[in-house]
């Protein structure tokens, strides 16, 4: 105690002081550190599934075996709810069928923007083009 004390950290759920701190584990999906009634709690609900996350787009509270991993394409950390993850899905597969410029339905040639444009999406042939052009 007194000046032999370690410095104390706040626990980031319960927000209280703590001395003995856990280090969350990275499929909690959280920062910071947890006193121990805390780690354990999460650790419990965890393997209960009960654990509770925030949706990562509308910040939705799920259980986290109602939350959807992002398909690797999209890009994207965190769980999503079954809600945003199905208006990903179709925003996605709307994005592959449709030109981000002009906003063409694509037929079968389609064309991805270069790195350096910094563009989301495909592109048709002719708006390829133009950025092409726009870009000499
Ligand atoms: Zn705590
Ligand atoms: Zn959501
Ligand atoms: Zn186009």
């Amino acid at each position: 105690m007194g000046i032999f004390s370690k410095k104390s950290t706040h626990c980031t759920v319960c927000n209280k002081e703590t001395k003995r701190t856990h280090k969350t584990k990275k499929e909690w999906n959280f920062e910071g550190t947890l006193c121990t009634d805390c780690y354990m709690k999460t650790m419990e609900q965890y393997y209960n599934g009960t654990f509770k996350q925030k949706c990562a787009i509308c910040s939705a509270e799920q259980k986290i075996t109602d939350l959807w991993e992002p398909r690797w394409q999209w890009d994207m950390e965190g769980l999503l709810c079954k809600k945003c993850f199905d208006s990903k899905e179709i925003d996605f597969n709307h994005k592959k069928e449709y030109c981000s410029q002009c906003g063409n339905k694509m037929n079968f040639f389609r064309y991805n923007p270069k790195d350096e444009w910094k563009m989301d999406g495909q592109l048709c042939r002719k708006c390829w083009d133009e950025q092409k052009e726009s870009r000499k």
